[in-house]
C-alpha cells in the first residue's frame, strides 16, 4: 500500500540548494508543501512553492490549512548526549570538575537497560517538543544505552545517528569499556562497536557513529582500533570532542606529544574523514582549519555549551576564511537546552565576541541554516552523492518539518507583526523562541 500524497498551505522557510552558492533563505508567504512516497516508500518532499502556482497541479491532493503558521525544516542537532539529560544546569568550575563530579556518576546508571530505556523515551520526547528531527547522539560506554536508544528512534521512526563511547582510560572504572575472560576492554569495545554497527546501521533511519570520547580517554591501541573500523566502515559516522577547554588541550599534548597538534591525533588514527564531526573546534590554528577542510571532518559548533562552561569562542570568521564544515550542537547536558532557538542565539552571542578573535553578526538566515541545511551537509546528509536528504524542504528531501506558531507568546506575537524583512522575522523567532514555538514536529514515515 502505498502512502497517499498529501499538502499542506501555510508560510514556509527552506533553504536554496548548497550548490547555488552562499546561504540563501527562501519563504513563500502563502505556500504549499507537497509530500508523498519517493521510490522506496519514504515521505519525501514532491513540491514546494506559492500556494497559487502548486495547488491547480495537485487537484486530487487533500490540503491541510495551517493559516498564520510557518512550516520550516526539522533541527538536526550535531552533537548531544542522551544520558546527560538528567545534567542539564549542574553547576560546576568548569570541565573536568564537571565531568568528575556529575557526569561520570550519572552515565554510569545506564548499565541498567530499564534505566537507558526510560532516558531514551524521555530524551526522544524532549527532541521532538523542540522540533530536532535528527541527531548524532553519545550513549554511554554500556552497550545497553546504544540499544536502548536506537530502539526508541526506531520506533519513533527519528533519524538517529549514535555510538557506543569508547573509553579505556582515564576515567572511573566502573565507566572503562569492560572486557570478558581473556578479552581486555579495549578489545572488547572494539567487538561490541562492530556488533552495533551490523546490527543498526543503515536500519530504518538509523546510523552508527565511532564514537571516542575524546582522545584522553582513549589509549593508543583504542584509538587505532577505531581508526580501523572507519577505514573499513566508510559510511558509519565518527564523532568525538576536539580543542574544547585549554587545560583539555595541554593534557592531550602530554599524552600525544608525536601529534601536530590536538586535532591531528585523530587524523593520526584514522579517525578524520567524511562523515566525522568534532565538537566544539574552538581553540584552533590554522593548520587545523585546513585539517579539518581538508580531510572533509566538520565542526559541531556547541555555543550553549561553551558559554556555560566558559570555554571560549567558535572563530567563524577562521572557519570560513579556510572554509571547512560546521554546523549547530546542543551539546546538552554541558549544553543549557534542547532548543534550537537558544543555541541560535547563543551562536550570535558566540559570533559578536571579539576579544579573543575577529566578530561578526551572523544574519539570521544563516543561524537557522547551520541548525538545519548546513547540519545536514555536514553529516552528509544533504542528498549529494545519492545520500539521502535532510535539513531541508527541496524536493526528494526526507519530509521532517516543524510547524512553528509566530503568535506562541504575547511577545513573541507583538514582535514578529512588527516584521518588515525576513530577516527581521527569523531574528525575532530567534531572540525570543523556545519550545512553545514549535506547534508540531512532523516526521516522515514509510510504508
Ligand atoms: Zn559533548
Amino acid at each position: 500500500m502505498l502512502l497517499p500524497m498529501k499538502a499542506y498551505r501555510a508560510s514556509i522557510l527552506w533553504f536554496a540548494p548548497h550548490s547555488d552558492g552562499p546561504v540563501q533563505a527562501l519563504f513563500e508567504e502563502d505556500g504549499l508543501l507537497v509530500i508523498g512516497p519517493n521510490d522506496s516508500g519514504t515521505q519525501v518532499v514532491q513540491a514546494i512553492g506559492a500556494w497559487r502556482d502548486l495547488s491547480p497541479l495537485y487537484p486530487q491532493v487533500t490540503v491541510e490549512h495551517w493559516p498564520g503558521r510557518i512550516i520550516a525544516p526539522g533541527f538536526v542537532d550535531l552533537h548531544v548526549h542522551f544520558p546527560q539529560t538528567n545534567i542539564i544546569g549542574s553547576p560546576a568550575d568548569g570541565l573536568l570538575p564537571w565531568l568528575e563530579n556529575y557526569t561520570f556518576p550519572e552515565e554510569n546508571r545506564f548499565a541498567a537497560p530499564e534505566y537507558s530505556a526510560e532516558s531514551a523515551r524521555f530524551f526522544i520526547a524532549e527532541l521532538l517538543r523542540n522540533g530536532v528531527t535528527t541527531a548524532l547522539a553519545f550513549a554511554t560506554s554500556h552497550t545497553e544505552s546504544v540499544n536502548a536508544l536506537l530502539a526508541q528512534a526506531q520506533a519513533q521512526r527519528l533519524r538517529m545517528i549514535a555510538g557506543l563511547v569508547l573509553m579505556d582510560r582515564h576515567a572511573p572504572p566502573e565507566l572503562l569499556n569492560r572486557g570478558h575472560g581473556k578479552i581486555s576492554g579495549t578489545e572488547q569495545s572494539l567487538l561490541d562497536t562492530e556488533a552495533l554497527i551490523q546490527r543498526w546501521h543503515g536500519k530504518d533511519r538509523l546510523g552508527y557513529a565511532i564514537t571516542p570520547r575524546f582522545a584522553p580517554t582513549s589509549t593508543d591501541a583504542q584509538l587505532q582500533g577505531a581508526g580501523e573500523l572507519a577505514a573499513r566502515y566508510s559510511d558509519v559516522w565518527i564523532q568525538s570532542h576536539v580543542a574544547e577547554n585549554k587545560d583539555e588541550i595541554a593534557w592531550a599534548r602530554q599524552l600525544f606529544p608525536r601529534s601536530r597538534s590536538y586535532l591531528a591525533t585523530y587524523d593520526d588514527f584514522g579517525l578524520m574523514r567524511d562523515r566525522s564531526i568534532y565538537a566544539h573546534c574552538i581553540h584552533f590554528d590554522d593548520d587545523d582549519r585546513a585539517l579539518m577542510r581538508d580531510t572533509g571532518a566538520a565542526a559541531g559548533v556547541s555555543p550553549t555549551s561553551n558559554l556555560f562552561l566558559g570555554s571560549g569562542f567558535f572563530d567563524y570568521a577562521g572557519a570560513d576564511r579556510v572554509g571547512f564544515k560546521y554546523g549547530l550542537a546542543s551539546d546538552v547536558g554541558g549544553g543549557t537546552s534542547f532548543s534550537p532557538f537558544h543555541t541560535m542565539l547563543a551562536a550570535y552571542y558566540v559570533g559578536r565576541e571579539g576579544q579573543t578573535k575577529s566578530g561578526l553578526s551572523l544574519k539570521p538566515q544563516h543561524l537557522w541554516w547551520q541548525h538545519t541545511a548546513g547540519a545536514a551537509r555536514a553529516l552528509g546528509l544533504d542528498g549529494s552523492a545519492g545520500q539521502a536528504a535532510i535539513g531541508n524542504l527541496l524536493p526528494g528531501c526526507e519530509a521532517d518539518f516543524v510547524v512553528l506558531n509566530p503568535k506562541a507568546t504575547p511577545l513573541l506575537a507583538r514582535k514578529t507583526a512588527l516584521a518588515s524583512s525576513l530577516s527581521e522575522l527569523l531574528f525575532s523567532m530567534i531572540v525570543l523562541g523556545d519550545d512553545r514555538l514549535i506547534e508540531k514536529t512532523v516526521i516522515s514515515q514509510a510504508i
